[in-house]
Parts: C-alpha cells; sequence; structure tokens
C-alpha cells in the first residue's frame, strides 16, 4: 500500500495501543504467562456452549432485535430484581450490548455534549476517558489515592461544577480490587442529589465480591438509580470474555437516548450468544459459585505470595491483585513489568497505565482468574524474585 501522506488531525492524539493488547502480545512473544489482561485461561461452563451449539441449530441466526432478545432482557431484569430489589420494565429500560466496552461508550455518546465535564476517579480503567474525548467533553480526574484507593468526597465535592454532566463509577474496581461501601454510595447521592449530574455506573465485576463485604450497586438506591446507566458484561460473569456480550439498565428516559446511538454504533448483537444466556441464566446457584472461585483463587495468590518480596495491596473484589514491588526493583512499573515478562516468564499490567499522566508508584496488577495450575506455575516463579 503506498503511504498516506496528507496532513490530518488525530481525534485521539495521546492514545496509543491499550495497555492490554500490549502486554498480552509481549507475554506471547516471550511465552510467559500471562497475568496481564484480564481474562480466565479456564473455558466457559460446557452447558453454556451446549446452548451456544443448539441455538445456531434452532436458527437463531439472524438479526435479534435491536435492543437484545426478549428472553434475555427478562432474564436481566428478574436478575437485578432478585439481587438489588430494583425494577426495571424489559421492554424499554433495558438494552443487550455487544461488551461493556460498546454500552460504555454508547452511554457516553449519548449523554456527552461538548463542553460537558465528565468526573472519573484514577486510577481508571483506559476506555472512559478516550470516549469522553471523542465527544468533545472535558474529562475531570478525582483521585483513589495509593495506597488505599479510596474516594475523597469532599474532593469530588469541590469538582463539581454547573457544567458536570456525568460521573463514571466503577465498583468493585479494576486495576485496585477496591469496593465501594454504603456509606460511599451515601456520599454519592448526598453530591448529586440536586444536580442534573448522571451517573454511569461500571458494574462488571458485581459478583467479585469477596468476604463480608456486598456489592453496592447504585440500582439497590433509587434515589440513584433514577439518574443512573448501569453497565454489566457477560463476559466477566460466565468466562466468556470473547463473545462480547453485555448490557446496559436505566431509567427509560435515558435509555432511550442510549438506543438511539446503539442502534447505529452496532445495531445488535450476536443472536445465538443471547438464547444461549437467556436459557443459562434460569440455573440457579451460579453466582455464590463464582464468588466462592475467585475468592478462592484470590486466597492461593496472596498467601504464596505473603512469603514473598511482594508487597500486597487489599483486593477486596474483582479478579486482579495489585502488589508493590519496591523490595525486589527500583525501576518504573512500566520497565518492570517488561522485564518480568521477559526474563521470569510472568506478565503483568503497570498500574501507571491507568493514571492520565501516568503516576507510578511502584505497583503492578496480576490477574489471578487461571487455572490452578497457571497460578502454581506462575506463583513459582514470583515468590523467587
Ligand atoms: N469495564 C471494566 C472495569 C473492565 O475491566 C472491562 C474489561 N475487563 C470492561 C469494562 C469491558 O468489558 P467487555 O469485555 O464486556 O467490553
Ligand atoms: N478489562 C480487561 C483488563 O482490565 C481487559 C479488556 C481489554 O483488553 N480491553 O485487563
Amino acid at each position: 500500500m503506498p503511504r498516506y501522506t496528507r496532513p490530518f488531525a488525530s481525534r485521539l492524539p495521546q492514545v496509543g495501543t491499550t495497555i492490554f493488547s500490549v502486554m498480552s502480545a509481549l507475554a506471547q512473544q516471550h511465552g510467559a504467562i500471562n497475568l496481564s489482561q484480564g481474562f480466565p485461561d479456564f473455558d466457559a461452563p460446557a452447558d453454556l456452549l451446549a446452548l451456544l451449539d443448539e441455538a445456531t441449530r434452532a436458527g437463531h441466526n439472524q438479526y435479534a432485535p435491536m435492543t437484545g432478545v426478549p428472553a434475555l432482557r427478562e432474564a436481566i431484569t428478574a436478575k437485578v430484581q432478585a439481587l438489588y430489589g430494583a425494577a426495571y420494565d424489559v421492554a424499554s429500560e433495558v438494552t443487550v450490548t455487544a461488551g461493556a466496552t460498546q454500552a460504555l461508550f454508547t452511554a457516553i455518546a449519548a449523554l456527552v455534549h461538548p463542553g460537558d465535564e465528565v468526573i472519573v476517579f484514577a486510577p481508571v480503567y483506559d476506555s472512559y476517558a478516550p470516549s469522553v474525548e471523542l465527544q468533545g467533553g472535558k474529562v475531570v480526574y478525582a483521585t483513589l489515592a495509593y495506597p488505599d484507593y479510596r474516594p475523597d468526597w469532599a474532593q469530588v465535592k469541590a469538582l463539581i461544577t454547573p457544567r458536570t454532566r456525568m460521573i463514571i463509577i466503577n465498583t468493585p474496581h479494576n486495576p485496585t480490587g477496591t469496593v465501594w461501601t454504603a456509606d460511599d454510595m451515601a456520599a454519592l447521592q448526598a453530591l448529586v442529589q440536586d444536580t442534573d449530574i448522571v451517573i454511569l455506573s461500571d458494574e462488571v465485576y458485581e459478583h467479585m465480591v469477596f468476604d463480608q463485604a456486598r456489592h453496592e450497586s447504585v440500582m439497590r438506591y433509587p434515589a440513584l438509580a433514577e439518574r443512573s446507566l448501569v453497565v454489566s458484561s457477560f463476559g466477566k460473569t460466565y468466562h466468556i470474555t470473547g463473545w462480547k456480550v453485555a448490557y446496559c439498565l436505566g431509567p427509560q428516559e435515558l435509555m432511550a437516548e442510549f438506543r438511539k446511538v446503539h442502534q447505529f454504533n452496532v445495531f445488535t448483537v450476536h443472536a445465538p450468544s443471547q438464547h444461549a444466556l437467556a436459557a443459562f441464566m434460569r440455573k440457579p446457584g451460579w453466582y455464590a459459585q463464582l464468588k466462592a472461585l475467585y475468592q478462592g483463587k484470590r486466597d492461593i495468590f496472596r498467601q504464596a505470595l505473603s512469603g514473598s518480596r511482594f508487597e500486597l495491596l487489599p483486593c477486596e473484589g474483582t479478579y486482579f491483585q495489585c502488589v508493590g514491588y519496591s523490595a525486589i526493583s527500583d525501576e518504573g512499573d512500566r520497565a518492570f513489568v517488561e522485564r518480568l515478562t521477559r526474563e521470569h516468564g510472568v506478565a503483568a499490567i503497570p498500574v501507571s497505565a491507568f493514571y492520565p499522566k501516568g503516576d507510578d508508584h511502584g505497583v503492578i496488577r496480576f490477574c489471578f482468574a487461571k487455572s490452578a495450575a497457571t497460578l502454581e506455575q506462575a506463583l513459582e516463579r514470583l515468590i523467587k524474585l
């Protein structure tokens, strides 16, 4: 191909390739154990795979309805009613999306006007800020301060202006594994109650909350739910990150705007997956099993690393464990994870990648959504460092 030589302005001049792609590629290149990008290395439940096969053979191979297969929308609303006591209308308040990334992007595109301010919490999941910037919105950063990464509500209050259109929250939190409390939700509610701020709540790790903590969904709080779009993803919940099926819930006025964009963004999502998921969601007991699975993996991971030179940070939820490595090296976190991948055969994510200015506290993130054998092999290498 000849080179493209005309001058043009990038819409995202500061953005390169996501750290998840970069580290997974580096892991592959060096044959390292990949604890970087967040995905399980074990398969989805066999009966879910069988249901997908059945759905394709039953002829569910044409466009699904734009808003999602009705049986799946029903299963989603029944789930959030049972778990959070929230009543969403199947027809007008839930939409199936092609992954949480698309749901988040669509929500932002639907609601953020040029010049609007959107508050996010750093360290922040990498898709939020570019999605806001593409709409001409201004990203305003609140801080989840190292090392305990709790929100500072006085700071958030000071960041709110008449231009604040949206606050994006994420609990359980990627990358830090913190889980917000009922007090956090009360503080958020108090800050937004006399405003027209919309909450975009990224709850993709809703079922990975450990010990005695509970998931504080905005859906538990009517005064927050009435102004929120909530996003969750089947990828995390059923070990199917590659299916890219997720959903968004919200009051019908917000959902109507969401759908205006969704219909021209993806229009509709992979139909057989939706039928399979609708059938699978009817089976009881999955969420408790999932929590137990990941709590067990977290405990094995932490137990082994507690005897190492890594410093364990708290992990209350998600399938990520953050660690400090100052006793091992004084390198920057990018240099450290690259060397860890190359020389020690374990890939991780540098947490500086989640900060707009690359703040580096010497912290890296491991994903422990891996089989017992993978974890054992990785831990053997890590405890030697
Ligand atoms: N939000 C957060 C916080 C995530 O960690 C991820 C992916 N791991 C997503 C959104 C995107 O989910 P999906 O793969 O369904 O697009
Ligand atoms: N959300 C996953 C993570 O944090 C990765 C998703 C992606 O690669 N975009 O690792």
